[in-house]
Formats: structure tokens, sequence, C-alpha cells
């Protein structure tokens, strides 16, 4: 395994723990460990108070609630809480995880403008009312026709590609979490988005988290990694680590796996713009 020179981790949620130096600081030792030269904390946007009129619902309603309590429930708190780190020399960029909903394009917009994110990653985690990737949820999945779902979630990914303001697309097939797998479907929809994202502008992630999820494969599936690689999408790497000890978690293989597609260096973004990393 031979490293990228610039490796990046974007996603990382410190919500288990505190907005303090201490705690960041084990996410920043655990970069180091693991070869990360460029950590980016990017906090789930639903968790503040700041975001309810763009994602709410009565699972989104109680974690609000749990962040209030824990004193994580205020989004001017977690940027200052960045920016003073990056005051005191903590090499940390500020990102935001979005929930991307089709009719909140604009007012995302409008959002975001208004703090000073390095970039803004979106996902899809919701289908009207369904959390598809929460366990809590799980028993929809034998309910209901995973063709129909899986049709459901890369129709919210294309309007994402589209219309959302956000410069990282989030594990672009996290439909697969639970391993309810429809190849030909995925397939289809691997052709048919990747030329948009290209045209997009945006960078996809290539998330190891997959690795650590039921279905056991990156986001997004090797096959479509391959296309993006072919259709000169930028990249960037990340963990989507909840705690400390995920932080670069699966980067041996990961790097391993894009240097065998041909991919030599990631993307990194910064004050919202993306550029190829030296
Ligand atoms: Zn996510
Ligand atoms: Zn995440």
């Amino acid at each position: 395994m031979r490293m990228f020179s610039t490796v990046t981790d974007y996603h990382v949620h410190m919500e288990r723990g505190p907005f303090s130096f201490e705690w960041l600081e084990r996410f920043l030792e655990q970069a180091k460990k693991a070869g990360v030269t460029d950590l980016g904390i990017s906090e789930h946007a639903y968790r503040f108070a700041e975001t309810r009129h763009l994602l709410l619902n009565p699972w989104v309603e109680m974690k609000q609630k749990e962040a209030k309590a824990a004193g994580h429930g205020d989004l001017q708190a977690y940027i200052d809480f960045l920016l003073e780190a990056r005051r005191r020399g903590r090499p940390v960029k500020i990102g935001i995880e979005m929930d991307y909903m089709p009719e909140n394009g604009q007012a995302m917009k409008q959002f975001l403008a208004q703090y000073p994110f390095d970039y803004a990653i979106g996902s899809v985690h919701w289908l009207g009312g369904f959390g598809f990737d929460l366990d809590e949820m799980r028993d929809q999945w034998t309910k209901g026709n995973v063709d129909d779902i899986y049709e459901t979630y890369f129709s919210a990914l294309e309007k994402l590609i589209e219309d959302a303001p956000v410069d990282i697309i989030g594990h672009a097939d996290v439909i697969k979490v639970f391993g309810f797998h429809n190849p030909p479907v995925a397939k289809k929809w691997y052709e048919r988005l990747t030329p948009k994202i290209k045209a997009s502008g945006m960078a996809v992630e290539i998330s190891t988290a997959g690795w650590r999820k039921p279905v056991k494969e990156i986001y997004p599936a090797p096959e479509w990694i391959r296309m993006l690689v072919e259709a000169g999408v930028p990249l960037v790497l990340s963990s989507d680590a909840h705690r400390p000890e995920d932080v670069g978690a699966g980067y041996n293989e990961a790097i391993d796996l894009l240097r065998a597609l041909g991919v030599t260096r990631l993307h990194t973004v910064k004050e919202r713009t993306l550029s190829l990393a030296l």
C-alpha cells in the first residue's frame, strides 16, 4: 500500500462527545496515526435547531432534543468551536452533512451561505418518512419492495445531483446498507448518474463506512467507482467516523482499491471550492 500525498477524511461526526478541545484532539490524533493529512468535521445538520425549516419529522425531533440536552444543539456554537480550534493551530476543516430533501434546495442554499463552511456533504437518508438506514426502521425494508425502494432512492439522489447546493455527495449508494441488493436497478442508475455527477462539478466521497455496515461493501460499489474514475469525477476519501477510532478506518484497503483503478490523487475542498490535491 502506497498512500496518497494528501489523504482526506471529511466525513467525521463528533456527536458522541462534547464540542471540547480534548475530544477533538482524539480525532486529530487518530487522523495522524491513520495517515489522514486533511481532517474535516461534518456534524449532521438535523441535530441543530437552526435547521428545523429544512427537515423535521418525529425522529429528527427526538435527535434534536437529545442534542440539546447534551449541549450540542446550537449550530453557531459548533462553528465557533471549530473556528477557535483553528485559531489554536488545530488543522481542521468546517463541514456539515446535510439531508437533501427535494423541496428544500433553495432554502438549503440560503442556509449554507450564512456560515463559514469549508464544505457541505449532501446525503439522502430519508425517503419521505422512511429513514432507510436506521436500525429502528429496518423492518420497513421487509414490508416494502426492494426494486421500488432502490428506484425511489436513486431518483432522490438524481435530484440532489441536479439541484443541491453541496460540494460532496455522501455515501452515494448507501441504500444497500443492510444488504438488500438490486444489482440491475443499481447498475442502471450508476450509468445514468455518472455523467450528471461529472457535469455537476461535485465530488463523490469514497466512504469506508460501508465496510463497517451489514452490507460489508465500500460506498460507492467498486463497479461504480470505476465508472466515476473513468468519467473524471473528483473524489475525496472519508470514513464517516462516529468515534475517534474510526477516523481513517479501512484506508489502506481503500487506497489500494483506488490505485488499482488508476487514481493517483484525491481532491481537497476549502471554503466551498474543490481542487485536485498535490
Ligand atoms: Zn450520512
Ligand atoms: Zn455521516
